[in-house]
């Protein structure tokens, strides 16, 4: 707040906005925010956590900047309605994977916090310790933790889950986290005898596999997954539905107290069977997932993403013109709407 206001910039914000991080609108006040309950009217960038309902819009100056993660692909009738009002929709999920980008990117700061909960919640719902304990009663066996897709979260998720104690193993289709997993001290698990990807792919991104692939990964995951207590999982194909890594067959497998916590169920869902918001039970075994899971770790969420947003705006703050001026290979990544049409080619191709 105070940072945007020492750009120049005049900030509005909505009333209660803050509840759920523990901030109040005195706070907001404090820092020399004007807090209001429209606080669109006449603004030239309205920020957001996610893309604002159309017709909350109203009162936004012609040709604002809407800027949030905007989920282009999930809600595309929103953005044709942000084209047909003018505005200028900004997705922050479609921020280009480039050095200087890094400080930008809501997908890593939001995933990393993400990894972190996915496990914590899956050891509270799980009825044994995670750690080997050798006590006076008896020996408690290490938690076994499968983590399938070692992105952002993923890796978080293998960090969390060694340092409670778990025996950790995880997968991806990328052959270039194999590293990366023993580095965290956990076990990588790969298809061998199909090619994965090398490197990193466009963007950093994974793609769909050969059907080829997706037979021997869930060969090598049937074999693994009953042997497992807690699995995490966290893959996800940009603009495509999630891949479905776990089948209610293999779930069956499993032993009963198990607990798989499905970081895609926004997405469609890694686990056959994972519902929104929801503890299922199938097989004996929980299955979870949360429609928002930096949500629950509101504080922190809220800190990195505001950063993220703070990054990015004054990165291409322009002094003279009083606001922020994006250069060629931002703006074309992340603008969706210009000048009353959809420009943005990831949702045009
Ligand atoms: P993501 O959220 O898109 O996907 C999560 C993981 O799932 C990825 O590792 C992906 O390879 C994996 N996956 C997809 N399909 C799979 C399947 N069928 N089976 C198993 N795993 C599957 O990924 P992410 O967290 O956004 O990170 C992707 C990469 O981008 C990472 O290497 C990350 O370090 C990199 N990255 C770079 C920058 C930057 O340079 N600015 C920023 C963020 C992330």
């Amino acid at each position: 707040m105070k940072k945007f206001i020492a750009l120049g910039a005049t900030v509005s914000v909505e009333s209660g906005a803050g509840i759920t991080a523990s901030i109040s609108d005195d706070e907001y006040r404090a820092a020399g925010a004007e807090v209001a309950d429209n606080a669109v009217q006449g603004a030239d960038i309205v920020l957001g956590v996610q893309g604002p309902e159309p017709e909350l819009l109203a009162g936004a100056n012609p040709g604002a900047w809407i800027v949030a993660g905007l989920d282009p692909f999930g809600q595309r009738a929103r953005v044709d309605a942000y084209a047909a009002a003018g505005y200028e929709a900004l997705a922050m999920e479609f921020m280009p994977r480039i050095t200087r980008a890094q400080s930008m990117d809501i997908l890593s700061s939001q995933s990393n916090l993400a990894g972190y909960k996915a496990v914590l919640v899956a050891a509270n719902l799980y009825g044994r310790a995670f750690p080997m304990m050798m006590t006076a009663a008896g020996t408690v066996s290490a938690a076994k933790a499968f983590v399938m897709g070692v992105g952002v979260a993923g890796l978080q998720a293998i960090a969390t889950a060694r340092r409670l104690g778990a025996q950790v193993s995880a997968t991806d289709v990328r052959s270039a986290t194999k590293e990366q997993i023993q580095s965290l001290g956990a076990k990588p698990i790969f298809v061998e005898n199909v090619a994965g990807i090398e490197g990193e792919g466009a963007g950093g991104y994974a793609t769909e596999m050969s059907e080829e692939y997706q037979k021997a990964q869930a060969e090598l995951v049937s074999s693994h997954i009953a042997k497992q207590d807690i699995v995490i999982t966290t893959a996800l194909i940009p603009g495509r539905p999630a891949p479905r890594l776990i089948s209610d067959a293999q779930i069956a497998t499993m032993k009963p107290g198990s607990v798989i916590f499905d970081l895609a169920v926004a997405q469609g869902g890694n686990v056959e069977g994972s519902a929104p918001d929801q503890v299922v039970e199938k097989h004996g075994v929980k299955i979870v997932g949360y429609s928002n899971t930096p949500a629950h770790l509101p504080a922190d969420a809220s800190a990195l993403f505001s950063r993220n947003l703070y990054n990015f705006l004054s990165a291409f703050w322009d002094k003279e013109q009083g606001k922020p001026v994006l250069d060629e290979e931002i703006g074309n990544a992340i603008r969706l709407t210009q000048g009353g049409k959809v420009v943005n080619e990831r949702l045009l191709g």
